[in-house]
Order: C-alpha cells, then structure tokens, then sequence
C-alpha cells in the first residue's frame, strides 16, 4: 500500500514539507476518539481528522442512520426534486443558528459554502429592487483563510495561494486581523482601543458605497494560525458591517457546530450574519456537506417581481445528498441527548488547565484557546517573541514526535493546533497534554 500511495496518489497541499519528509501513516479503523494502523497502532485523533469529527468516530448513532437512509435512497438531486433530509435539515439548521437566518443553501465542502456566500453577496447588490449602489467589493482580513478555490482564495491571505495563482483572483481590500500576540498595528491591549476594528471603519467610510460585504472567522480564524480574537471584536465588526450598510459574511466552517463551546461562535458575541458559511461539523465528519444559511432579504433579491427565480449559477452533482443530511440531522440529535456543549465547556476548562503547565516550557510563546479550538505558538526566543524561520519546520518536528508517543496533531507553522472530536474525555485530554508536555521538551534540546 505504501508504494502504491507512493506510486499513484496525489495527496492534498503538496508544498507541506513536513508531510513529505515523513512515512504515511495508513489508518486502517476508527473508534471513539482514536485511529488505528494497519500495524494495529492506535493514536489519539488530536486533529478530529481534519477538525470534523463532533461525536468521535463510529459513533453508533451515526452509522445507523446512514444505513437507516441507505434502506430508502443513497443519492437523489435537489434540482427539481426534493428529499426529507435535506428539508429537515435545512428548518432544523434554521432553528439552531443565530435569528434572522431563515435560508439554507447546500454545498459540499467549506470552500463552496464560501464560494457561494461571495456570489450571493455580488448578486444581491446587483439584482435588489431599490436604486442603491451596485457594490461589487469584498473586504478580508489580511492573514485568512476561508478555502481553495479561486472565489475563497481571493478573500483569504496567505501568501504562498496568492503568489501562486494572482492572475486568477479578484481583488479585494484588506484590513489588518485582530491578533494581540503579533499585533499587525504594533499596538498593545487594551490600550489600543481595538484600532483593527476601526481601521476597518475606516475603509468603510471611504468605500462604503463600494464594498459589498465583509467576511471574517469569527472569535478564532483557524487555518490562519488559530489566532483568537479580542472581546467584543466581532460585534464591532458586525456594527460597523450594519453602520454602512455592508453585508456580514461569517466563515464558521471551523468554528460552527460546538467547537468553541457555543453552536456557533459568533453567538458568543450575540452577533448575526447576513450570510453564515458551514461545513466540516455538520456530518460529524462523517460525510462532505456544506452550507451558506441568509436572510429573507438576500433571497428576496434573487426573486423577481411575479415572484420567478432569478439565477443564482450553483450547485454542484451531490449536494444536499440525502446520506450526508441524514447523518447531520442524526449529528445533530446528538448534540441534544448528549448536552455537547456543556461537555465541550467543561472539558475545555479542564483543557486549560493542562495547557497552563505548558506555558513556562522552552519553546512556548502562546498559547490561544477557544474551547476545542487551540494554537500553541513556538517562539525561538520567548521575549523577543521571535518566529522560528519556516524551514527549520518546528511544528512538524513537535507533531512528527507527538505521533510517535500515539498523538496525532498537525500544525499550521510554527503553530501545534488542538482541534480534538468534542466528544473527548477529561482523561484523554491528560493524554494529549501529558504527551505534549514529554515532546516540546525533547524537540527543544
Ligand atoms: N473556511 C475555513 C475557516 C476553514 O477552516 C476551511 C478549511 N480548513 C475552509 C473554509 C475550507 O473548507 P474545505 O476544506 O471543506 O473546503
């Protein structure tokens, strides 16, 4: 297997030299919170595989409702036709995020669910029946991630994706992120008065008329470096978004579905998007589905005066595939009987705990929590805060070593990043921490 992998597969993120350097490990089954090996080896799924698993894998519940769906129909398309999942699924979506968010449109991974957020957004500026200006602009913060096609890379900012493919891309204005350990205004809490936020009113005010929506991760932007938001943050975002009249796209593909110890995080903030992008959680990483929930005024742009469609240019062979939203509805039953969030808040507390003892060793600049949501930042000085240089490969090599102890993790740089299942245990997260504890060490020597 490993030569033909080798051989014949093309694995995702090709530039991460981490990966490369190492064996593949070939994770034959799941159970709970761990994988398993073809040798037999078991690891603690420290990365919820890929930050989707809610529940722990082979979740008894979940698997029987995809076999429950499979007795009735595995694929049917939601062009013309329609199926009881995706219906349930969609009125129960609409119930369970923050008000005014009465629209669901599927989609298959995080990446379209933003693709879609961003047309919808161009569209409704374009087809609304009062003469307003057509904006046409889209602001992000400068270091996001949001996905890898053309539409999510050109509001992301990571320098290698826009380097690679400029030519593609739209442009877009940018607005330094909220991340107090590296502050991109050299400023310092609170004494800042959070002048990322105004800097952004800012641009508002010079282009309100131009700017079609703004999209942030809120409280946590992951892929970014899990770098955590200030307090208050995301409702400055979302007055200034309603002061111009600009329309609020929240990425929670990352943050949604219980990771940061609320369903989804901007409610930690009491703020509702405009439009809000879902995806990794919802199946409980069970199955690929997405999707973009909007508010009775974006759908209305898109309905003509008889009340015809107008055409949104999207959906793709398997969305809202009946196995996918069976598996989420069954996901989020769970949530209920299981009272996630409360779990998620008390092991996250305990979680903290742990990491305090990681604070004071050598290697550890920062560590940056949101419930199951962690960055552990390695410094190569821990006053000067300075970066270890990026081909030095530090994360890996921490990650690379947990994994040998029976930990995996992934890191994003220079950053460790903790995304466990949420159903993880108080003792398993002594594992995980007790593994760190052993490893950052031994990589520091
Ligand atoms: N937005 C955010 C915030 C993400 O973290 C990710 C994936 N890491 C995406 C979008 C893209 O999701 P996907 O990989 O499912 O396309």
């Amino acid at each position: 297997l490993e030569a033909l992998d080798k051989a014949h597969l093309w694995h995702p993120f090709t530039q991460m030299q981490g990966w490369q350097a190492t064996r593949p490990l070939i994770i034959e089954r799941a159970e709970g919170c761990y994988l398993y090996d073809l040798e037999g080896r078991r690891y603690l799924d420290g990365v919820s595989s890929l930050w989707v698993t809610t529940h722990g894998h082979r979740t008894p519940e979940l698997d029987a409702a995809i076999r429950h769906q499979l007795d009735k129909v595995a694929h049917t398309t939601l062009l013309g036709l329609t199926h009881p999942p995706a219906i349930e699924l969609a009125a129960r979506l609409v119930q369970l995020a923050p008000s005014g968010l009465t629209r669901v449109f599927y989609s298959d991974s995080g990446s379209t669910a933003v693709e879609v957020a961003i047309k919808m957004a161009f569209q409704y500026w374009r087809q609304r029946s009062d003469p307003r200006p057509r904006k046409t602009k889209f602001i992000h913060l400068r270091e996001s991630y949001h996905g890898d096609t053309v539409g999510a890379v050109s509001v992301g900012g990571i320098a290698l994706f826009h380097d690679l493919y400029r030519p593609l891309l739209f442009e877009t204005l940018t607005v330094p992120e909220p991340h107090c350990y590296r502050c991109p205004l050299k400023l310092e809490r609170p004494g800042c008065g959070m002048a990322c936020a105004e800097e952004l009113g800012r641009i508002l005010s010079e282009h309100a008329d131009e700017i079609a929506a703004v999209i942030i991760e809120p409280v946590m932007m992951g892929a970014a470096g899990m770098l955590a938001q200030p307090d208050g943050y995301v409702r400055r975002v979302r007055e200034l978004c309603t002061a111009y009249d600009v329309l609020l796209i929240c990425d929670e593909v990352a943050t949604g579905f219980g990771r940061t110890g609320w369903m989804f995080a901007c409610e930690a903030e009491g703020v509702a998007p405009d439009l809000l992008c879902v995806a990794k959680g919802l199946t409980g990483g069970y199955l690929p589905l997405a999707a973009t929930l909007t508010t009775e005024a974006i759908y209305a742009a898109f309905l003509g005066e008889a009340g015809e469609f107008k055409t949104f240019f999207h959906g793709h062979t398997y969305t809202g595939n009946p196995l996918a939203c069976a598996v989420a509805l069954a996901n989020l039953d769970l949530f209920e009987q299981n009272r996630t969030l409360d779990h998620v808040r008390t092991v996250a507390n305990h979680l903290a705990l742990r990491l305090e003892e990681l604070r004071t060793l050598p290697l550890v600049g920062d560590i940056r929590q949101r419930g199951l949501m962690v960055g552990i930042e390695l410094v190569a000085d821990r006053a000067a805060r300075t970066p270890f240089p990026p081909d030095q490969l530090m994360g890996y090599r921490v990650t690379n070593r947990c994994r040998d102890y029976g930990v995996i993790l992934r890191p994003l740089g220079n950053v460790v990043v903790l995304m466990p299942p949420l159903a993880i245990s108080t003792a398993q997260i002594d594992e995980l921490a007790d593994v760190l504890k052993t490893v950052i060490p031994e990589v520091a020597q």
